[in-house]
This record gives C-alpha cells, sequence and structure tokens, in this order.
C-alpha cells in the first residue's frame, strides 16, 4: 500500500491544505493511505474519522514533533503528549508506549536530526526521501543509512494540495489503522517510493534524482 507518510493540514500554521482536499485528491494521486502529521498537535484527529473512509482511503492521524534535536514524526497514542520535551525524552516515551517515531527530514539545513538519536538506537527509522527536501539533503541521508541501517520511509511533507503525495512510503503488507502503521513501521516492512520526482527538488545545475536503488 501506498501512504503519502507525512503532511500537513491548515491546522498546521505554516500549511494551506485543507482535510476535505486530502479527501478528494488522495486517490486520483494514487495514494492508498495518508497521514497528517500537524506539528505539535493531533488536532486533525477531531475532523476526520480516522480509518478507512467511504472510497477505500486510509486516513491515520500523528503528528510532526519539534525538539532542539530534530523532528520526528510520531505516531501512536500522543493527542495529549506536551510539546517541547526533550528528544531523548520523547523518544522513551515512544518506546515505552509502543508508538513509532520517524527521524524526519534528518540533514534539512536548520531543521536536521542529532546523530546520537540513531547511535543510541532511540530512534530507528529515518525519513529518506522528503519533498521539501533538496536533492543533496536527501542524498546526505545515505551516510546514515550505510552506519545505522535504519527502517527507510518516505513524504511529502506537502503544506498545499500541490505537494500532496509526491513522495511516498510503500508498505508490504495491508495497512489500515494506527495499530497497523505502527507494526509495520517498527517491523521494517516499509520503503521510500518517489511518485513525481519533477516536483520535489528546487532548480539548479544538481537537480537530478539519484537512482531509486540508492535509497
Ligand atoms: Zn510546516
Ligand atoms: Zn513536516
Amino acid at each position: 500500500m501506498l501512504f503519502d507518510l507525512h503532511t500537513h493540514t491548515e491546522i498546521s500554521p505554516c500549511g494551506s491544505l485543507t482535510i476535505g482536499e486530502i479527501l478528494a485528491n488522495a486517490k486520483r494521486l494514487g495514494l492508498d493511505g495518508v497521514c497528517i502529521t500537524d506539528h505539535d498537535v493531533m488536532e486533525a484527529g477531531r475532523h476526520v474519522r480516522e480509518g478507512v473512509q467511504a472510497d477505500g482511503l486510509v486516513v491515520l492521524i500523528g503528528m510532526e514533533y519539534a525538539t532542539q534535536d530534530g523532528d520526528f514524526l510520531l505516531f501512536g497514542p500522543y493527542e495529549s503528549l506536551a510539546p517541547g520535551l526533550p528528544a531523548r525524552e520523547v523518544l522513551g516515551i515512544v518506546g515505552e508506549t509502543g508508538g513509532a517515531a520517524v527521524a524526519a527530514h534528518p540533514f534539512r539545513r536548520n531543521r536536521s536530526v542529532s546523530e546520537f538519536v540513531m547511535d543510541s538506537g532511540l530512534c530507528r527509522i529515518m525519513e529518506s526521501v522528503n519533498g521539501r527536501n533538496s536533492s543533496e539533503d536527501n542524498e546526505r541521508a545515505k551516510a546514515w543509512r550505510e552506519a545505522y541501517a535504519p527502517h527507510l520511509t518516505g513524504g511529502s511533507d506537502a503544506h498545499t494540495l500541490a505537494e500532496l503525495g509526491r513522495v511516498t512510503t510503500r508498505f508490504s503488507v495491508s495497512v489500515s489503522s494506527r495499530a497497523e502503521l505502527i507494526a509495520a513501521l517498527n517491523a521494517g516492512l516499509c520503503r521510500p517510493e518517489v511518485l513525481r520526482a519533477e516536483n520535489i527538488f528546487r532548480p539548479g545545475p544538481k537537480a537530478v534524482f539519484p537512482k531509486a536503488a540508492s535509497f
């Protein structure tokens, strides 16, 4: 199943994508599922019924949690999780509560993830392709792929409809609930997949996407 694992709605201060736009367009864009990961809140769950929609689209609620040591996509029972906790504490909570944490865009300039979270084993899943990253920032994730062999995901990081589904995660198992998503992520039954590579890179002399084999 093909998911956009990283999307922001207008609930995020920086987002303009609406839940209605996700519901109306995701299937058309080739997606089987969308995870809504607004910044530090899971409020989208109050506006859409989580799970399988009438047309078969799976909508699941997570969040992108900001720390001084990087941003993490969190999936689990974190509706009441206080914002602003240190990465070490948040990742500890995720481990204790059976959730899943993905190091988001680990090499993005100004929002990079501190290496200790991978080195310590606190985080074992990495977003190796992000639709808002430069190709260079995505390429730099290769060093951690080789050093730590984390499970890998991709996500568009969409803040607008035009970005939805550009970069996705392919699951090799069926995912229709938050619990199934967490299990699949933690088991590594996932890999990044770029649906519309032409969109994800800023114009520039090196705007060439690496071969899929190098993800
Ligand atoms: Zn944002
Ligand atoms: Zn994001």
